[in-house]
């Protein structure tokens, strides 16, 4: 753990001094005037012209655009490691702070693990770095999960759950999990979750999805895939408005939302 711990305090300084001298090379350009757009708008019609073949080549690659830019750059995070070693996390989050990142991730969790082992590192390593800085723990999870790491102060979260879960039939509803495959479901005209304003939970029943799903229509993997992210985005949206009520969210109770899913 300590010479994995050693190269990603390497990897970082390296990534901080590489990125602090090209990160205005980019391959995009935001048009005069649009800069408050950011680059999330790139790929929307009409926001922007579509980017020439040059503009797509990265930064130093034959051919690759002239970099211009507005003043605007992408933003590297610092990664702390160290394991299951709560020592090792520490060293490792002083280190990442004093090379300096605007951000800061707790990465190496969430990887098989116990549930109370990784809120323990989490809990701890939080402690180490700074609360004016956004903190991100990676890999992480489910909505009960991003709930319960909210409330220890994690600021940022990113998980391929819900829409993994969803390609496999498996839906996150304000009742608890739905196996949408399951056969009760056949002749079932309600909605996936009555408490969900997803357009799929609006326009579609319980039937209709497990028919998709049954049928093997890839449409099955689109609503399924809507209705959770809808889920996860209304989950923080209610973790926000709990935080400028200066509350803390508490997940509702038998949600029945584990960790352990088949999937
Ligand atoms: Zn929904």
């Amino acid at each position: 753990m300590r010479d994995s711990m050693e190269m990603t305090a390497r990897w970082a300084a390296r990534s901080k001094k590489y990125f602090e001298e090209h990160k205005h090379e980019v391959p995009w350009a935001v048009a005069p005037g649009r800069e408050h757009v950011g680059t999330a708008a790139i790929g929307y019609a009409g926001e922007r012209q579509l980017a020439s073949a040059a503009e797509l080549r990265s930064a130093g690659q034959p051919g690759a655009a002239v970099p211009t830019y507005s003043g605007k750059t992408q933003t590297l995070f610092g990664i702390v490691q160290g394991g299951t070693d709560l020592a090792l996390r520490r060293e490792s989050a002083e280190r990442t702070i004093e090379i300096g990142f605007p951000g800061y991730a707790i990465g190496g969790l969430s990887v098989g693990e116990p549930r109370e082992l990784t809120r323990e590192i989490v809990e701890s390593t939080l402690e180490h770095l700074p609360k004016d800085r956004p903190r991100y723990l990676m890999g992480v999870g489910t909505p009960e999960e991003i709930v319960e790491y909210a409330n220890l102060g994690i600021d940022m979260m990113d998980c391929v759950l819900p829409t993994r879960a969803a390609r496999h039939g498996l839906l996150f509803t304000s009742e608890g999990k739905v196996s949408i495959k399951q056969a009760r479901y056949a002749q079932d005209q309600g909605p996936l979750d009555p408490n969900c304003g997803c357009r799929v939970c609006h326009r579609y029943s319980r039937a209709y999805l497990r028919h998709l799903y049954a049928s093997n229509e890839v449409l099955a993997q689109v609503l399924n895939t809507i209705h959770n992210l809808s889920f996860y985005l209304d989950t923080m949206r209610q973790v926000r408005h709990s935080i400028s009520l200066g509350e803390e969210y508490r997940f509702l109770p038998g949600a029945g939302l584990d960790r352990n899913l088949e999937l």
